[in-house]
């Protein structure tokens, strides 16, 4: 796929092959990829530095088809899956498996690590949603898919259950904890499972798309709310926690797009700028005091107004990063063997890479019911 400007992505069959650059670099034929609700960021145009003609997609598995001379962990014809981050595996950030915050993958940039698809302020590395795709560092991220597992589970565990995983992770999960994830996206969804592995004893799920609170509360077997029949979505977590607040908030939901903007804040409509921090608002005032609020939403623009003043005089913790996918797929890959957690339950729609700009307006629009959308190169 080829980015356009805002609300513009089409296939483009002139873009030319990737080839090896490096000695450590892969060459992958992509055999599925997804759309993810951080590529709506982009596609959305809240990224800085998204240039046209660039390819997204970090969420992808395929066969390598050609690696550089120093690859050693990877031959051709090996099915790999590979995780969303670009990652060198050695420098001071990878060593304490940060691997969200590679510093070699994207030396110029004061936060973020590489990411594949993920504009010039990831790195500017082209990614998956396409035919082909170059995968540097090839020896450090990408895993062998194992024999036994479906593929679409493979895709899902590039990104999406980990980050759904560390959600719940960097929450600080105690048992007993009621914990409350704004989102009902596949992240929200993943993350809402993963809560109960950590011993929650109560998971409420706020969202406004009816099909997608439906779905969460059958797949992580939690509460759901849709936050538009509610008064105020913090007051009714204020009530429902004897007027204590949760222990936990997960924020699932980032920054919002152009033009979807208005929501209730304490009882009163407001329009909301693009870029505004609304979960996160909601967040950190339904957490109890001293409480963790947890960060997995995307804030693409620089300046998001959230309420610092309450983060304080409530003493709460926040924990936020990119998901750290390798750090966490030796568990994930487990859990997902044994069954405790089905991934591939989330994909709603399998579309030809050539129909991308379709997929990603019904993904974008939350039309047809879309959970996730997994795009198909032609074979
Ligand atoms: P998605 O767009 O499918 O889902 C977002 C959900 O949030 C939607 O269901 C939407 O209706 C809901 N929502 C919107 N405003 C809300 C509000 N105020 N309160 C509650 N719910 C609200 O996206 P997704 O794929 O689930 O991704 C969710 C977020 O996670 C995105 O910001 C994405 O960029 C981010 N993400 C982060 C990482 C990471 O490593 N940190 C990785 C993947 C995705
Ligand atoms: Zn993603």
């Amino acid at each position: 796929m080829n980015y356009r400007g805002p609300y513009r992505v089409r296939a483009d069959r002139n873009k030319p092959m990737p080839r090896i650059e490096h000695s450590g670099d892969a060459i992958v034929r992509v055999t599925r990829s997804c759309i993810c609700g951080s590529d709506l960021h982009l596609y959305h145009g809240m990224v800085p530095d998204t240039r046209i003609g660039t390819t997204f997609g970090h969420e992808f598995v395929g066969v390598v088809e050609e690696v550089g001379p120093d690859v050693t962990k990877l031959k051709v014809g090996d099915n790999v899956l590979v995780p969303f981050n670009v990652a060198c595996g050695k420098c001071v950030f990878c060593e304490q498996q940060l691997f969200g915050n590679c510093h070699e993958s994207n030396p110029e940039a004061t936060a973020v690590g590489g990411i594949f698809g993920y504009s010039h302020t990831a790195g500017g590395y082209d990614g998956g949603q396409a035919e082909y795709v170059r995968v540097p560092y090839a020896d450090v991220g990408p895993m062998i898919i194992p024999d036994d597992m479906d593929h679409d589970d493979a895709v899902l565990l590039t990104d999406v259950l980990p980050t759904g995983y560390q959600a719940a992770e960097m929450a600080g999960i105690k048992p007993g904890d009621t914990v409350v994830v704004f989102g009902a996206g596949p992240i929200g969804i993943m993350a809402a499972k993963c809560a109960w592995l950590f011993g929650a004893g109560r998971v409420i799920v706020i969202d406004h798309l009816e099909y997608r609170l439906e779905f969460v509360k059958n797949y992580a077997q939690c509460e759901a709310y849709n936050f538009r029949s509610l008064e105020d979505p913090v007051l009714f977590i204020k009530k429902t926690t004897d007027w204590i607040g949760a222990d936990v908030c997960i924020d699932a939901v980032g920054c919002e797009a152009a033009g979807s903007a208005f929501h209730t804040i304490t009882g009163r409509k407001m329009m909301l700028q693009s870029g505004s921090a609304i979960a996160l608002h909601w967040a950190i005032n339904a957490v109890k005091k001293g409480g963790i609020v947890s960060i997995v939403g995307v804030y693409g623009p620089t300046g998001n107004i959230i309420p610092i003043g309450n983060v304080v005089n409530k003493g709460l913790t926040l924990r936020a990063n990119q998901a750290s996918v390798k750090r966490l797929l030796p568990r994930l890959i487990e859990h997902v063997q044994s069954g405790r957690i089905d991934p591939k339950a989330i994909v709603t729609h399998r579309v030809p890479l050539e129909e991308v700009a379709d997929a990603y307006h019904i993904f974008s629009a939350k039309l047809d019911n879309c959970i996730k959308p997994i795009l198909i190169p032609p074979s």
